[in-house]
């Protein structure tokens, strides 16, 4: 079936919702979603949405654009983390506006607590920076974006899931997707294109990310020629639970929770003597693999499924009902603990991709590291590098950078389809797309994904994890490289048309293996460490030669890099201590 629309929008998290508030406002706007859009992965966001609103202390935009250049070692776009800063405080109350219910204060203002690396002037001390509601904050985003876009009559295309982008030269001219219900292929015609399909933590073992998250939107546009930026620093989470991966929001430690070694020690104190427990995450992560590996973790025995302790049992039961009901409920209901009571076991949790699909300050995707854009194409949110996260992000700023971006990426795409027509398609643009999934089920016997995809994830998660070197990232590539050869020959079972979710399961498996391939080689390639980056071979951060931006074109299968300047038009980078 074909469709047309002035604008398209692929994913309903916050970024896409977001977005579509302010294009629908001027175009006649679609939002295609894999997922019922309220189950998108933003709804699981727990922590907060960071803003210097100054609500409980002093605070600046200016701070917290320091901070996000600080937190992201250097290699974050100054200017861009300028505007997102200065941009934040207008976008939480626009947010509170809209409806959605903040946590507050004794006199009634939107509260605000601490989170990792949020400092005042410039690294003092910490500074109560995130705006919350409870520890359901992504969730409440999400309701409130939603209902804001069913009052504005955009269209929602929901359990559809993109399968191919259409490009042609430097023009995007719309997309093609599966409609999960019947099976059909349809494809969209539209004069602007937004992908906003958030993260691909699946390319790991043990991830916070839903299984939604295989990056569709980076891998679609990476196979038609498009460069991803960055995508070697990969955020470890510190506080996963132990052994599932479930997130245990930082927020925690904001409120005061404590992490500590195998003999009680608050250990924070060794690495981070200022922040202590609320350094940015890469330098916590870190730390808990370091006492492990000292054999400081719980057991002692230095394995790397040992384990520390987060331990807020003495905030109380009150204070944890009030602010972190629900992570009480997990910790209950997967630990059998409750967190007033005694610790909970965490490990560190592969979370956020910093890298994604390079773009401008009003979400244009560009095509090469000269800036040239691509003409109605967009990108926003956790799939995007704008950038403003650079080698780490801090906590709070996800869903600060999904409304603050999604809003300039529609504002812009409002005033670019004035000057576009929708785009005839010719009659074979789904051709490619038909073709892929006929082979998937010709019913030929082959390989199942399943396999494919726990090996990879194994492989990313041992060699592209925590800490890598040479020649740990080089098998990681051949691995991948095999694992790739391979899926060439698998099979999907079933071959039945409506919800066939084995056969968009194999093709979201395809997507995690161009993105873990990406990001091994976009790793191997960088002989320093830097935030996320951390190599035993190469400790030091090397602001000479690697101060810029990776962009990495997947050309069949070899991934050819380039690289790009940093913007450090403001800040001179220093060395990082906390
Ligand atoms: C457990 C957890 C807690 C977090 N807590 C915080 C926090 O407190 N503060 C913070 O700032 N950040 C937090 N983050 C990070 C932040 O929530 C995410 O980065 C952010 O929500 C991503 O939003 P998004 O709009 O980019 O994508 P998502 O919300 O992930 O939405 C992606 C959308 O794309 C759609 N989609 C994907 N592929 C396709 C396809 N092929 N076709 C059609 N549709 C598709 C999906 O259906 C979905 O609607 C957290 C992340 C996790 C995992």
């Amino acid at each position: 079936m074909k469709h047309a629309f002035e604008c398209i929008i692929v994913g309903s998290g916050g970024a896409g919702l977001y977005a579509a508030l302010e294009t629908s406002a001027k175009a006649k706007t679609a939002v295609l979603s894999k997922l019922y859009p309220v189950r998108s992965h933003t709804g699981a966001a727990q922590g907060g949405i960071s803003a210097a609103l100054g609500n409980r202390e002093e605070d600046k935009p200016e701070w917290h654009a320091f901070d996000t250049v600080k937190g992201g070692d250097y290699l974050v776009d100054q200017q861009a983390a300028l505007i997102m800063a200065r941009d934040a405080v207008q976008a939480v109350y626009d947010l509170e506006i809209r409806g959605l219910p903040f946590s507050r204060t004794s006199e009634g203002r939107i509260d605000q607590r601490r989170f990792g690396g949020h400092t005042r002037n410039f690294g003092e001390g910490p500074v109560r920076r995130a705006c919350y509601a409870a520890d359901r904050t992504g969730h409440m985003i999400l309701q409130t974006l939603y209902q804001q876009c069913i009052k504005n009559n955009v269209s929602f295309y929901d359990e559809f899931q993109v399968i191919d982008v259409i490009l042609e030269g430097r023009d995007c001219k719309g997309v093609v997707a599966v409609e999960l219900a019947t099976g059909e292929v349809h494809t969209f015609a539209a004069k602007a294109v937004l992908f906003a399909t958030g993260g691909f933590g699946r390319i790991f073992k043990v991830t916070s990310n839903a299984f939604a998250n295989t990056g569709d939107g980076p891998a679609v546009l990476a196979r038609r020629g498009i460069p991803l930026q960055d995508m070697e620093f990969y955020q470890f989470h510190p506080t996963g639970i132990k052994g599932l991966g479930i997130l245990i929001t930082e927020a925690v430690r904001g409120e005061g929770g404590i992490l500590r070694n195998r003999a009680g020690e608050p250990f924070m104190k060794t690495y981070a003597p200022t922040l202590l427990d609320l350094a940015p995450r890469d330098m916590v992560s870190r730390a808990i693999m370091t006492e492990i590996q000292a054999g400081r973790g719980m057991r002692g025995d230095r394995k790397i499924d040992d384990w520390v302790e987060l331990d807020a049992t003495h905030l109380g039961a009150k204070v944890l009902n009030a602010k972190l009901p629900d992570i009480t409920d997990f910790c209950k209901t997967y630990l059998g603990v409750d967190p007033s009571q005694g610790a909970i076991p965490v490990l560190p949790t592969a979370h956020y991709a910093m890298g994604g699909i390079p773009t401008d300050l009003d979400g244009r995707v560009l095509a090469d590291e000269k800036g040239t854009v691509v003409n109605g194409l967009y990108a926003a949110g956790e799939c995007a590098c704008v950038s403003v996260h650079g080698a780490n992000r801090l906590g709070t700023n996800s869903l600060l950078d999904l409304v603050v971006f999604g809003r300039r990426a529609g504002l812009h795409i409002g005033d670019y389809v004035k000057t576009a027509a929708v785009p005839e398609l010719p009659a074979d643009v789904s051709d490619r797309a038909v073709q892929w999934i006929s082979r998937l089920t010709d019913g030929s016997t082959g390989p199942h994904g399943g396999d494919i995809s726990e090996e990879m994830q194994a492989v990313m998660m041992e060699k592209v994890g925590i800490y890598r070197s040479q020649a740990q990232m080089d098998q990681a590539v051949e691995t991948v490289q095999q694992l790739r050869d391979i899926y060439d020959t698998v099979r999907v079972q079933d071959r039945s048309r409506p919800f066939n979710t084995d056969l968009l399961e194999t093709i979201e498996l395809k997507n995690l293996l161009d993105l873990a391939l990406v990001t091994a080689v976009s790793a191997a390639a960088r002989t320093e460490s830097r935030g996320a980056h951390s190599r035993e071979d190469f400790p030091e951060r090397d602001d000479e030669t690697w101060l810029q931006h990776t962009l990495a074109f997947l050309d069949e299968n070899r991934v050819n890099l380039a690289y790009k300047p940093v913007d450090t038009s403001i800040w001179d980078p220093k060395p990082r201590t906390y």
